[in-house]
């Protein structure tokens, strides 16, 4: 295995790694969305709600805000308080808000931190207010993981994709420039009396190229020996810790499996 870390573009992370399964790439990528445990608004009790905005409908779009910190937090199922919630397995945060004018936008930034706990983005919408109406609310949030709920899902986008191969037959191909043009990623263009290739892993395999080719000179296939990991955190951690993390857990569960292994009994 071979692994080629190609770094952060506009809070992208890309990984090439080559010559493994792309199952493993996969499981990877599997885990860091629905096993990393991160925090995320549980249970929403609002005092006040004067706006033209359902308290459930503030509460759902209050648990969608990506949330950060909680390092000490621990997961409910594993609290002294079995789940209903105690300041070890739980972090509030409060929200007061009046508004001083119409189309007044409450951002996630007017949550108030009340434990370790904190909105990863200040600017949020959650609510539109007219002038003198009034939310007062207090939510709590927990640990979780994407298996539970999607709104603990800790990357906004998470992909694998095969390393491409793009095939140009420089004795067909008469530089008409069609295949430039057409391709939506732009990984195409001339140099001279050659056709070269100028971003290969931006490639999404689309094949507009080869089928927009008069002459056939242009083909594309991949190889799934190679492959590109690609993630998006929504800010609660780090991109390269994600991939960390998710390391950690395909570790213990084979601890877990070659533990159970040798307990087997001998064969008599
Ligand atoms: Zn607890």
């Amino acid at each position: 295995m071979d692994v080629e870390i190609l770094g952060t573009t506009e809070g992208q992370l890309r990984v090439i790694i080559r010559n493994v399964e792309p199952a493993f790439v996969n499981a990877i990528r599997r885990i860091v969305m629905a096993e990393i445990p991160i925090p995320a608004i549980e249970k929403v009790y609002i005092a006040e709600n004067t706006g033209v905005l359902y308290d459930e409908i503030i509460a759902h779009r209050l648990g969608l805000v990506p949330l950060k910190g909680g390092e000490a937090l621990i997961h409910p199922s594993e609290c002294d308080c079995d789940g209903k919630g105690c300041s070890k397995c739980e972090s509030i945060l409060t929200l007061e808000v009046e508004a001083t004018e119409d189309h007044f936008l409450v951002y996630s930034g007017r949550l108030k931190a009340e434990g370790s706990v904190f909105p990863c983005n200040n600017e949020i919408p959650i609510v539109e207010l007219n002038q003198g109406q009034r939310l007062t609310l207090e939510a709590h949030a927990r640990l979780g993981t994407a298996k539970e709920h999607a709104k603990w899902q800790p990357v906004s986008v998470a992909t694998v994709k095969y390393e491409p191969i793009v095939k140009i037959d420089m004795k067909s191909c008469d530089l008409c420039g069609l295949c430039v043009e057409e391709c939506p990623k732009k990984i195409l263009a001339a140099n001279g009396k050659n056709l070269i290739v100028t971003s290969l892993w931006d490639c999404t395999l689309c094949k507009v190229c080869e089928s927009i080719c008069p002459k056939g000179a242009v083909n594309i296939s991949y190889n799934a020996n190679n492959s590109m990991l690609m993630l998006e955190s929504t800010g609660s951690m780090p991109n390269e810790e994600l991939v960390l993390a998710a390391c950690d857990i395909v570790s213990n569960k084979c601890s877990m499996l070659r533990n159970a292994l040798k307990e087997l009994p001998e064969a008599p």
